[in-house]
C-alpha cells in the first residue's frame, strides 16, 4: 500500500503563489507518486482557494479552532487530493497570503498559522475519519507549528506519527511576542527551549527544527551554510546541534509548466535544436517593455525586488550595464526604495532598461524564451527557481555562488568551457564589483557565438526535473515511516 504523506503549506500552485514554496509544494505530490507516495496538500482557504475549488465535500468541522470555527474541505486539482482549511475569520481576507493590501503582515498571522499547524496535527493524527497518515511534512515556518501540536498536545495515535520540515528560506522564521504562547492551547512543558520558546518568544520555524524528526532545506550548499549565523539567523546552533536529521534536497522544476517546448505563453515555442527562433520571443519582449531592438545581450531579471535577491545592486550597475552594449528588462514587485531607484535609473537609460512592476506569470515565461541572460545576484538563495527556468528555456543564469545557485549553475570558466560543461556565469560575493565584472564576462561570452550556444545548450540539456529529488523525499518518508514502524 502506499505510503500516505501529509503535506502541509501556506500556498501552491496552481491555486495560490508568492514564491518558490508554491512551486514546490505544488509539484511535490506528483515527484513522490512514482515512488510509492500518495500525498495529500493541505493549504489555507484563501479567496482565490475558495474560489478555484468550487463545490467542495465538508469532512470535518472545528466548533473552535483556536478560537475560530473552521471546515475541513476536499478537493482535487488535477490528479492532487487537497484538504483545504475553510476559516473565513483567518482566511477570508484580501491581500495576499501574509500581508493586507499595503504588504503590512496581519497582526493574528501566529493565530491564522497555528490554526493551520493545530489542523494539520488533528488530521495526522486520525481525528479525522480516514484521513489519518504515515508522516506528516511541514514546509516553513507557517505550517511548522503543526510538528510542535503533533509533539505536545494530547493526541490518540500511537506511535506517534513522524515528521519533516522543510526549510524554503530561513529569513522567515514565524518569531513571535512571547503573550501569544497563552492562546496556542499548547501545553504548559512546551514552553521552553526543547519546545517552542525561542530568544524569548514563540518561535514557529524554529519549533519545527527542534521537534521534527527529519530536516530538509532546498540545496545541499544551503544545508552547510545555515549552520554559520550569516545565513542561519539566529538558528545556525539549532541546525548544528541536529547536523546529522539536515538533508540538503534541491528543487526540482515542473515542466508541464515550464518546457519552452510546450509553453502555451511563448510567442515561439522551441528546443535545443531550434533554439534560433528564440529571437521572435526576444523581439516580442522588447516591444512589450518599450526597449530598442538590437541584436545585443538583453538581461531579465523575474524576481522579488528586495535585499536578499541583490535587487539593490542594480541600479547601481545600469550605467555599466548598458555602457557596455546590453540592455535589461525586469518584472518584479517588492521593496519600494529599490522601485525609486531602478526607476531613476531607468530614465536614465530610455530604450535600453525596461521595468513592469507588480506579479505576472505569463509574463515570467515569455521573459525567459526570449531573454539572453538572466541576473541573479542573491545575497543568499536557498534554491533558487529562476535560474533553473533560465536553463531550461535557454537564458543563461548569471548568479551569485551561494545556495542553490552554486548547486544548479556550472560556472563558464576556462577549465568549464574546455570540457564543454558551462551552463552559466558565477560570481562571488553580491556587491556592485562582482555583479559588474560578471555582466563584462556574460557579454563577452555572448561575442562569441559558438560558445554563447554551446552554454545555451548545456543548459538546456541538464535534468532539473523532480525525478531525483523526488525519489530523494520519498526515501525520507519511507525510512521515517520504517523506523517508527
Ligand atoms: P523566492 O521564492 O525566494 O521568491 P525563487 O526563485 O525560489 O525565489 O522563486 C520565485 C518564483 O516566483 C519563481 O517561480 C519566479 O518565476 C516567480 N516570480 C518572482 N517574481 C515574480 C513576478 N513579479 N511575476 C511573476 N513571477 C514571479
Amino acid at each position: 500500500m502506499a505510503l500516505r504523506v501529509l503535506s502541509v503549506a501556506s500556498e501552491a500552485v496552481p491555486l495560490v503563489k508568492t514564491g518558490g514554496l508554491a512551486d514546490v509544494a505544488g509539484a511535490l505530490p506528483a515527484a513522490v507518486a512514482p515512488h510509492g507516495i500518495a500525498m495529500t496538500t493541505l493549504l489555507p482557504g484563501y479567496p482565490a482557494v475558495i474560489a478555484a475549488i468550487g463545490k467542495a465535500k465538508r469532512v470535518h468541522t472545528w466548533d473552535a479552532l483556536l478560537g475560530e470555527p473552521a471546515r475541513l474541505l476536499t478537493a482535487k486539482i488535477g490528479d492532487t487530493p487537497l484538504l483545504i482549511l475553510d476559516a473565513p475569520g483567518y482566511f477570508e481576507r484580501p491581500g495576499n497570503p501574509y500581508t493586507d493590501a499595503a504588504g503590512k503582515d496581519w497582526g493574528d498571522n501566529w493565530r491564522r498559522f497555528a490554526a493551520l499547524g493545530r489542523a494539520a496535527a488533528d488530521i495526522a493524527s486520525g481525528a479525522v475519519k480516514a484521513l489519518s497518515c504515515d508522516v506528516l511534512h511541514a514546509h516553513d515556518w507557517q505550517a511548522a507549528m503543526a510538528i510542535a501540536y503533533l509533539r505536545f498536545a494530547p493526541f490518540r495515535s500511537e506511535p506517534r506519527i513522524p515528521t519533516v520540515m522543510t526549510i524554503h528560506n530561513m529569513a522567515f522564521q514565524g518569531w513571535f511576542d512571547p503573550r501569544v504562547f497563552g492562546s496556542l492551547e499548547l501545553p504548559a512543558p512546551a514552553w521552553s527551549i526543547d519546545g517552542v520558546e525561542s530568544y524569548g518568544g514563540v518561535g514557529f520555524l524554529k519549533s519545527g527544527l527542534q521537534l521534527a524528526d527529519m530536516i530538509t532545506t532546498v540545496s545541499p550548499t544551503y544545508a552547510g551554510e545555515i549552520v554559520r549565523p550569516e545565513f542561519g539567523m539566529g538558528l545556525e546552533g539549532l541546525v548544528a546541534l541536529r547536523g546529522d536529521r539536515v538533508r540538503g534536497i534541491v528543487n526540482g522544476i515542473d515542466s508541464n509548466e515550464w518546457s519552452p517546448e510546450t509553453d502555451s505563453a511563448l510567442a515561439a515555442r522551441y528546443t535545443a535544436r531550434t533554439v534560433a527562433k528564440r529571437t521572435a520571443n526576444k523581439r516580442a519582449l522588447e516591444k512589450h517593455f518599450g526597449l530598442d531592438e538590437g541584436d545585443g545581450p538583453l538581461f531579465i531579471m523575474v524576481s522579488r525586488l528586495t535585499w536578499q535577491k541583490g535587487a539593490d545592486l542594480i541600479p547601481e550597475v545600469l550605467d555599466h550595464l548598458v555602457g557596455n552594449g546590453g540592455r535589461l528588462a525586469i518584472l518584479g514587485s517588492g521593496d519600494p526604495a529599490i522601485v525609486a531607484a531602478l526607476q531613476d535609473g531607468a530614465a536614465r537609460h530610455p530604450g535600453k532598461v525596461g521595468l513592469q512592476f507588480g506579479y505576472d506569470e505569463a509574463l515570467s515565461h515569455r521573459m525567459q524564451s526570449g531573454g539572453d541572460a538572466i541576473l541573479v545576484p542573491s545575497r543568499f538563495e536557498p534554491c533558487g527557481l529562476t535560474q533553473l527556468y533560465g536553463l531550461a528555456y535557454g537564458c543563461v543564469p548569471v548568479v551569485t555562488r551561494t545556495g542553490g545557485l552554486a548547486d544548479t549553475v556550472i560556472d563558464a570558466n576556462p577549465a568549464a568551457l574546455a570540457a564543454g560543461v558551462a551552463t552559466g556565469v558565477q560570481f562571488d560575493g553580491a556587491h556592485y564589483h562582482g555583479l559588474a565584472s560578471a555582466i563584462s564576462r556574460t557579454i563577452a561570452l555572448y561575442g562569441q557565438t559558438p560558445v554563447w550556444k554551446q552554454i545555451q545548450h548545456n543548459g538546456m540539456a541538464a535534468d532539473f526535473s523532480w525525478r531525483r529529488s523526488g525519489a530523494e523525499y520519498a526515501r525520507i518518508y519511507q525510512q521515517l515511516a520504517g523506523d517508527s514502524a
